[in-house]
């Protein structure tokens, strides 16, 4: 999926988790739980099989660029006016969306170090497995559109 849906739905599903969490659950065991619902979500919205970037090498990097920019924008703005509570449950879902594509790319260009290999690896075990249609670009952000708005209307 494009990094608009592995962002957006991150911080759905962090946000979403919430309800569900103890009472008794400080700060931090909400951010920790907000990573991995953020983590399962990219595990959940890849199993779909679906259409990825078409552009490699700088054009990859500066649609990546782009695209993570504007939809922190949009996500992160839903945050303002809000606690620095739920600024964190959106902040630590995106991460955990976002992270186990940031693994490879890391790898790749950053710090060759072979568990952010497998890391990828383990957290893409159900990358397009189930035998439903191919999700396209356009579906891709019209459903990350959903997300945007699930998280702009959603209190923790
Ligand atoms: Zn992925």
């Amino acid at each position: 999926m494009i990094a608009s849906v592995h962002l957006s739905y991150g911080a759905a599903s962090a946000l979403f988790i919430q309800k569900h969490l103890s009472l008794r659950f400080k700060r931090e065991s909400r951010y920790f739980c907000a990573f991995f619902a953020g983590l399962a979500s990219h595990m959940a919205v890849d199993a779909w099989p679906h259409w990825e970037y078409i552009q490699t090498g700088s054009k990859l990097w500066a649609t990546l660029l782009v695209e993570t920019l504007f939809v922190s924008w949009a996500l992160l703005g839903a945050s303002l006016g809000r606690s620095r509570l739920v600024a964190g449950i959106i902040f630590f879902g995106m991460v955990g969306g976002a992270v186990p594509d940031l693994s490879l790319m890391i790898w790749d260009k950053v710090f060759f170090w072979e568990p952010l290999l497998y890391f990828h690896f383990v957290t893409h075990i159900f990358h397009g497995i189930l035998p439903f249609f191919t999700i396209g670009p356009v579906l891709q952000v019209i459903l990350a559109g959903a997300a945007i708005i699930y998280v702009q209307l959603k209190s923790a």
